[in-house]
C-alpha cells in the first residue's frame, strides 16, 4: 500500500513522526508536509508564490526518515504531492497527528482536516488524526507512542471496514494522561458553533489591535457529537465528505418555480 502522510503542524511535528512511525510497516509510506506550523490555515491554497520543495532528513535514531517540505499550506503538500511528488498516487492518505482537537466547527478551520479532505478530492481514502480535548493543545511527549498506537489501531478497523474512494474520516483522540480513553464512538460534527473572544490589546503605535483566543468554548451540542464523546474521554470517528450542497433543500427548491 501506499500511502501519503501530511498535516498542518509542519513537518518536524512530532505527532507526524509518530503517526509515521505507527503505519510504517503497512507499505510505502511518503511523507510531504508544511515547512511550518499552519494550523487553521484551513482548506486554502497558496497561489501568489511559487512553493519551495525542500527534501530533508527529519529526527534522528530509529525513527528518523526522509521527508519532503513544502513552504505552503497543507491543501499544497496533498495536491502537489498528488500531481507532481509522488511516482503514483498514493493509496490512501494520512493527517496529523495533530497536536489538539478538531471537532465540531474548528472541522472548517483545521489544516489538518483540509488535508485530508485534500485527498478525497481527487477520490482518495483519507483519515485525519488530532488528540487533544483543547485546539492548539501540546501531546504529552511520553504519550506520543500511545497515541500513535491507538492511531493505528483505529486505521486498522477503518482498513478492515474497507476504504473506499470518496471516504473521509475525522478522527479525534482524548488526551490520555496515563489512561485508556473511555470508548470509540462514531458520532456526528457538532455545529453547534463556538463561544471565543477577540481582546482588544494596546498598542504602543496607536493602531487598533485585536487578538483572538484567550477564551474558547464549543456550545453544548444536543444530541451525540465528537464534541460531546471527545469531552467524556471518548476516541470519535466522524464521517465526512466534501459534498457540501444541502441535498433536501435542493429538492425542495428544484420543485418550485424559478423564472426571471
Ligand atoms: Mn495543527
Amino acid at each position: 500500500m501506499r500511502i501519503l502522510i501530511s498535516n498542518d503542524d509542519g513537518i518536524f511535528a512530532p505527532g507526524l513522526a509518530a503517526l509515521r512511525a505507527a503505519v510504517a510497516d503497512l507499505g510505502e509510506v511518503t511523507v510531504v508536509a508544511p515547512e511550518s506550523q499552519q494550523s487553521a490555515a484551513g482548506h486554502s491554497i497558496t497561489l501568489r508564490h511559487p512553493l519551495i520543495v525542500r527534501r530533508l532528513r527529519v529526527g534522528s535514531g530509529s525513527d528518523a526518515f526522509e521527508g519532503i517540505s513544502v513552504d505552503g499550506r497543507p491543501a499544497d503538500c496533498v495536491r502537489l504531492a498528488i500531481r507532481n511528488l509522488m511516482s503514483a498516487p498514493p493509496d490512501l492518505v494520512l493527517s496529523g497527528i495533530n497536536a489538539g482537537a478538531n471537532v465540531g466547527i474548528n472541522v472548517f478551520y483545521s489544516g489538518t482536516v483540509a488535508a485530508a479532505a485534500e485527498a478525497a478530492m481527487f477520490g482518495i481514502p483519507a483519515v485525519a488524526f488530532s488528540a487533544g480535548q483543547r485546539e492548539n493543545e501540546p501531546i504529552p511527549a511520553n504519550e506520543y507512542g500511545a497515541v500513535g498506537g491507538l492511531c493505528r489501531q483505529v486505521l486498522d478497523k477503518l482498513l478492515a471496514l474497507g476504504l473506499a474512494r470518496g471516504d473521509l474520516f475525522n478522527v479525534n483522540l482524548p488526551p490520555l494522561k496515563g489512561r485508556h480513553p473511555s470508548g470509540i464512538h462514531m458520532v456526528p460534527q457538532s455545529t453547534s458553533g463556538v463561544e471565543d473572544t477577540y481582546t482588544l490589546i494596546g498598542d504602543p503605535e496607536g493602531r487598533e489591535l485585536y487578538r483572538l483566543g484567550d477564551q474558547f468554548s464549543h456550545l453544548a451540542s444536543e444530541g451525540d457529537s465528537d464534541v460531546k464523546r471527545l469531552a467524556e474521554g471518548s476516541i470519535t470517528i466522524t464521517p465526512l465528505h466534501v459534498d457540501m450542497t444541502n441535498h433536501d433543500r435542493l429538492a425542495a427548491m428544484q420543485k418550485m418555480a424559478w423564472e426571471l
